[in-house]
């Protein structure tokens, strides 16, 4: 029978999602709202407000009145940084709500809450480690570079108004990446979470009001890319746009930011290889790493995930093998059921799109296992089976394309340099894997691999570690200072402390 999540949604006591905007919950300018439905059942989950450019319009004048009033911008370092732990450990409080409205929202099974980086835990993390930061947001003091007595300093200030668009897949670390950063460097932000999985950010976004955010500082406008992510990328009165989300959207907003040369930070696509030498200490393991994280938690819908796997010949077939055994152990089903570990496509249009792939695929590939929609009790959702493409030419359309599907192609290799040549021959750089026992291989390949951040058998995102990409995967970094970098502004100083310079 099919499953239901229904119980779940009333013992949450799912409340009608609203705009936040200048402090106050309330509806759309124009009344408008959508409806969500959960991508494992189709059933009804609830309906929240769909903004437009009205909405986007008050937002960005409450976000600017907080920045040019100086309620944050200008608050003490000692607030700011009390605020952010204390939201950290509300956060963590929360974690098992959170899950559950993730669950509600885009269908991530609560057995993922144990992966560190899409984890609750994670996103506290961010927030903790972006409160140290705070108090140490400073600029240089340089020698006089000409003659003459004077002083020549910088100083690092916020960027002003951010608007931060999310993506759907990993609500509790996405959010946290832009604004902790944000809020840390006394930026004022206008949000928008993706409309495949709005509850679970409103929530987080409620938690935050709990920590004592002044009113002002951040506003939510919920609703669809366009109108609402539109308004955001194109209003005067917003500074920058730190974005996450597909490439194709990534491209527009550099386009439509021009006009007011707004600074843009990108976190795009990708299609990150995973290199698994003949000296992979446990092929089997790198198999499961490997296809792990293209078939579990997320259902491949990772932008980070090895979806090339680029094999030497000499455990080309073990690999396979494993791969195959890996990819029989995934569940679906129930996300509140904990032995289920994968989820459904977010929607219809991606099922439809990872499907056109698996159909290029039996052209382009051997198919050895998967390659098909699920049915029987999972017929009501978007579930597909985990998909493995073997014997795949790296100029392929699977092996180049961004499928964010459960699909994996597998492309052999002979040696060193055929890996890191087919590992690089690609559009994307955000992620690669090396699967190796030699110590000097590993730095030596992940050295040449242009890719944002390098795994070696493993991979994990820290908040302290910048992530971002290389090539079309992206602009900028999240992250450690260089996220603080990105949310503020470098200014210079001159004084001089004689007459005569004058
Ligand atoms: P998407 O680009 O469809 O949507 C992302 C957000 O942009 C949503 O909130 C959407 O409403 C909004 N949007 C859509 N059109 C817009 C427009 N014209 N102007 C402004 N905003 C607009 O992406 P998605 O399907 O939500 O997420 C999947 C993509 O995100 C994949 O490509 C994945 O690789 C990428 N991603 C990247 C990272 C990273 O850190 N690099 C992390 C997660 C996801």
């Amino acid at each position: 029978m099919t499953f239901t999540v229904q119980p779940h949604r009333e013992s949450l006591g799912l409340k009608t999602g609203q705009l936040y905007i200048g402090g106050q919950w309330g509806p759309a300018a124009d009344g408008a709202t959508w409806t969500h439905r959960h991508p494992g059942t189709g059933e009804e989950i609830g309906e929240f407000a769909s903004g437009g450019a009205a909405d986007v319009d008050a937002a960005v004048a409450a976000a600017r009145a907080a920045f040019d009033e100086g309620r944050w911008a200008t608050e003490r370092a000692g607030v700011r940084v009390a605020l952010l732990h204390r939201y950290a450990q509300l956060l963590r409080d929360h974690a098992d709500e959170l899950r559950a409205l993730q669950a509600l929202d885009n269908s991530v099974p609560i057995s993922f809450g144990a992966i560190y980086a899409t984890s609750v835990g994670a996103a506290a993390d961010v927030f903790d480690h972006h409160a140290g930061w705070v108090d140490k947001i400073g600029g240089q003091t340089l020698p006089p570079y000409q003659g003459g007595d004077h002083l020549a300093m910088t100083f690092r200030e916020p960027i002003g108004v951010v608007s931060a668009i999310l993506p759907w897949n990993a609500p509790f670390l996405l959010f946290a990446q832009k604004v902790a950063p944000a809020l840390a460097a006394g930026c004022t932000i206008v949000l928008k979470p993706s409309e495949y999985c709005t509850f679970s950010v409103l929530r987080m976004v409620e938690l935050l009001v709990e920590a004592g955010l002044p009113e002002g500082v951040l506003n939510v406008v919920t609703g669809q890319g366009d109108p609402v992510g539109e308004a955001m990328i194109t209003h005067p009165g917003v500074d920058k746009v730190s974005f996450t989300g597909s490439r194709a959207v990534g491209k527009h907003i550099v386009e439509a930011s021009a006009a007011t040369l707004k600074r843009v930070s990108l976190e795009l696509g990708g299609k990150s290889p995973a290199l698994v030498f003949g000296d992979a200490g446990n092929v089997g393991l790198a198999a499961a790493t490997v296809v792990g994280a293209v078939t579990m938690g997320l259902s491949g819908q990772a932008c980070v995930a090895n979806t090339r796997a680029l094999v030497h010949r000499d455990v080309y077939d073990e690999f396979i093998g494993a791969a195959q055994g890996m990819a029989a152990a995934v569940t679906y089903g129930d996300p509140f059921d904990a032995g289920v570990i994968s989820a459904p496509l977010i929607n219809e249009k991606q099922l439809d799109r990872v499907l056109g792939y698996i159909e290029k695929g039996k052209e382009e590939g051997r198919l050895v296992t998967g390659g098909e929609r699920l049915g029987g009790d999972l017929a009501a959702g978007n579930f597909v089976a985990p998909t493995i493409f073997a014997d795949v030419d790296n100029s392929a359309t699977i092996a180049q394309e961004e499928i964010f599907g459960p699909v994996l192609a597998v492309v052999p290799f002979s040696d060193e340099d055929e890996a890191i040549a087919l590992a690089n021959d690609t559009e994307y750089g955000l992620g690669a894997g090396v699967f190796t026992s030699d110590v000097q291989r590993a730095f030596r390949v992940s050295r040449k691999l242009r890719a944002g951040t390098v795994g070696v058998n493993g991979f994990q995102i820290e908040p302290h570690l910048p992530f971002g990409g290389f090539k079309q995967s992206g602009l900028g970094r999240e992250g450690g200072r260089s996220a603080i970098e990105a949310y503020t502004e470098e200014k210079s100083v001159f004084l001089p402390l004689t007459d005569e310079m004058m």
